[in-house]
């Protein structure tokens, strides 16, 4: 777009526009009204000290940590790294996890979307690890903090998991801090060759889980939890992973929901989760993919069953938008995924805010030097 203020200083253009325009200008991105950007907070703000509280009515609902995020597209052209960094900061998230996908099309596929190429094969590979790996030496900026994660291991080929972390470790040592998405049962890949993994192989993953619990690197699973049909089919997987590797931080994303299965009833779904996370004090829960919020958390019915869950174990809950960075999708379409995701969030206590939305959760989980900010008292919770 030209304008009489190509030139200016972008951040008093953007002042001056907004100053103007006071609401949607109709061009280009929607500029944050200006007390939402007055409180906008930077990393400064989690190095604990005398930081300020965080205001809930003033201060907006989205989460400042993306756990779930896909930099890298199952094929096609991405949306270039340095792009997506700065959706982050254009929407306030200051932490993210920098995920690649978990499995790709084939690289000569003109394919960007596994379900529209049913029969075309979906395989778990190191290439955006590299890519990923790459770019987050060169292109995080000082004001945001990344986690590179490893998202190549195929689980039921156990033995390639150590191999390919090796490979990395010569290529990048130190550097991948994570382990994710990576699939136990995707039912929307069934037609691009993925199978449930094996229950036998899951009893082989020790010496990979040994490495992932000595360098303290959580493991985010994706399991369908089943479908419409049987809303429970495939919980016995999860429940294997979650008996033979008791000590290792386990990741369930989505809490197992999924577009096949969109009809489970609430309150059958949060008991099970709640007899999981009492059983198995190492696992936590995604709440990323806005189709948990489309089918379950904007029904005020399921929500009022899913909120004294969250509550209840907020310092086991992560937030995520699960946005993936195919080129079809912009800043609009992140901005979007983040509100749907967080929508949730306004809904939660305050200890529960501050652990899942502002980050306490993912510092502990990683041991970083950062706090979240406290809530401030006179806050009160959109209930
Ligand atoms: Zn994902």
């Amino acid at each position: 777009m030209n304008s009489p203020l190509s030139g200016w200083p972008v951040r008093l253009v953007a002042v001056l526009v907004a100053l103007v325009a006071a609401g949607a200008a109709g061009c280009g991105a929607a500029i944050a009204p200006a007390a939402d950007e007055a409180s906008r907070l930077t990393l400064d703000d989690f190095r604990g000290g005398a930081a300020a509280c965080y205001d809930r009515v003033r201060q907006p609902h989205t989460a400042v940590v993306d756990t779930h995020l896909h930099f890298r597209p199952f094929g096609g052209p991405a949306v270039p790294f340095e792009e997506v960094v700065d959706y982050l900061e254009a929407t306030g998230v200051l932490f993210a996890n920098v995920y690649g996908i978990g499995q790709m099309l084939p690289a000569a596929s003109s394919c960007t979307y596994y379900l529209d190429c049913p029969g075309t094969p979906v395989i778990p590979t190191l290439r955006n690890d590299f890519v990923n790996a790459a770019n987050y030496l060169t292109k995080t900026p000082p004001g945001m903090h990344l986690t590179l994660s490893m998202t190549f291991p195929d689980l039921a080929q156990p033995e390639s998991v150590l191999e390919g972390i090796e490979i990395l470790d010569t290529e990048y040592p130190g550097l991948f801090r994570w382990m994710g998405e990576v699939n136990l049962v995707k039912q929307a890949q069934f037609a691009n060759d993925h199978e449930p993994v094996p229950a036998a192989a899951i009893a082989e993953w020790t010496p990979f889980m040994d490495l992932l619990r000595e360098r303290n690197i959580p493991l985010a699973i994706h399991s369908d939890l089943g479908n419409d049909e049987e809303p429970t089919r495939y919980v016995p997987l999860m429940e294997e992973v979650l008996g033979l590797y008791p000590e290792n931080a386990i990741v369930w994303v989505h809490m197992g929901l999924s577009r096949e299965l969109t009809t489970m009833d609430a309150a059958q779904h949060v008991e099970l989760l709640e007899s999981l996370l009492e059983r198995h004090p190492n696992l936590l829960l995604d709440i990323s993919w806005r189709v948990l919020d489309d089918a379950y958390f904007s029904q005020p019915e399921a929500r009022a069953a899913y909120i004294p869950l969250l509550n209840r174990y907020s310092d086991r809950i992560l937030p995520g938008t699960d946005f993936l960075a195919s080129r079809d999708k912009d800043l609009e379409v992140y901005r979007t995924e983040l509100d749907i995701t967080s929508r949730i969030l306004g809904y939660l206590d305050d200890e529960a805010f501050r652990n899942i939305a502002l980050g306490e959760n993912y510092f502990r989980l990683l041991d970083l030097d950062f706090t979240a900010p406290r809530i401030c008292p006179a806050a009160g919770a959109a209930q």
